[in-house]
């Protein structure tokens, strides 16, 4: 039998770097479902555009890089809904350098192994601890088809999101006895102004036209056209709920089917 929540109070969900993009879609669904969403982000000024807009959402300023905010994050969050975190998603991310590894700066490298590997190690280690006790939670980590498949020219994030299946994996593993699922969605390129920075960088990488490496990305994907943050915040709601309550281990693309990251212009 599936193992449904018995009391009525609300789910809590703590999403990182929330502020803007795909996290902010993710918590305003939560929200909008009647969950109590909690998120961070370094962006201090994201943070008060996007309470403007939602002021049930909590937030906090936090560098999921510090490992010591991130556990602080975690206590202001629980002591708000009574010890009680049901859902963590690992969101916050940086996209990286874009060039061949020779000329990746270390600084890069290390930043963006940072936010993305150790900023999702250290919410994890202030989460995992409280949903054990409870006997029950679910984790998203929010990956890319990045950690699909070769990469050229975006080692920095293809290293990245890689390790984040390994964790998720694993973490299946650990977790499953404990009663607590752990899946990672994979993003396709989608629509916002991330992609359109990313798009820049590859195209002056490249030497083209911004354009073209846009209809490039779409033709590397079966359905010729970006997903909407709106779609990965779906499938982040699907997964956080029971109608996935055997769901745990899954490495989830959202991203109209990528057929390759490695075409040559
Ligand atoms: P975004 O840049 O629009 O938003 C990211 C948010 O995270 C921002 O509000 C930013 O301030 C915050 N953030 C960045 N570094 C942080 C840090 N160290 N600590 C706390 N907050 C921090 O990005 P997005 O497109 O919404 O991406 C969200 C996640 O989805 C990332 O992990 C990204 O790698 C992944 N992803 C995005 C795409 C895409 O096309 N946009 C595709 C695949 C995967």
């Amino acid at each position: 039998m599936a193992q449904s929540r018995q009391d009525a109070s609300p789910r809590t969900a703590m999403v990182t770097g929330a502020a803007s993009g795909i996290g902010r879609a993710i918590a305003s669904l939560l929200s909008a479902r009647g969950w109590q969403v909690h998120i961070c982000d370094a962006d201090r000024d994201a943070i008060a555009r996007m309470r403007d807009e939602n002021p049930a959402i909590e937030a906090s300023v936090c560098d999921v890089c510090d490992a010591m905010r991130a556990a602080q994050t975690v206590e202001r969050m629980l002591e708000k809904t009574g010890g009680r975190l049901d859902l963590l998603v690992n969101n916050a991310g940086t996209s990286g350098m874009n060039a061949p590894l020779e000329e990746i700066d270390p600084d890069d490298w290390r930043r963006t192994l940072d936010v993305n590997v150790n900023g999702t190690f250290n919410f994890l280690r202030a989460a995992i601890p409280v949903m054990k006790r409870a006997g029950t939670g679910t984790i998203v980590n929010i990956a890319s088809t990045a950690a699909l498949f070769g990469y050229p020219n975006r080692s920095p994030y293809a290293a990245a999101k890689w390790a984040l299946i390994g964790i998720t994996k694993t973490l299946a593993m650990e977790l499953g006895p404990h009663n607590i699922r752990v899946n990672a969605i994979c993003p396709g390129s989608v629509e916002g102004p991330r992609i359109d920075g990313v798009i820049e960088r590859d195209a002056r990488t490249r030497g083209v036209a911004p354009d073209a490496v846009r209809r490039l990305y779409e033709g590397q994907v079966s359905m010729r056209r970006f997903v909407s943050a709106d779609d990965i915040a779906r499938m982040c709601a699907f997964l956080a709920s029971d109608d996935a309550g055997m769901v745990s281990g899954q490495i989830v693309a959202v991203d109209g089917h990528t057929e390759t990251l490695s075409n040559p212009l």
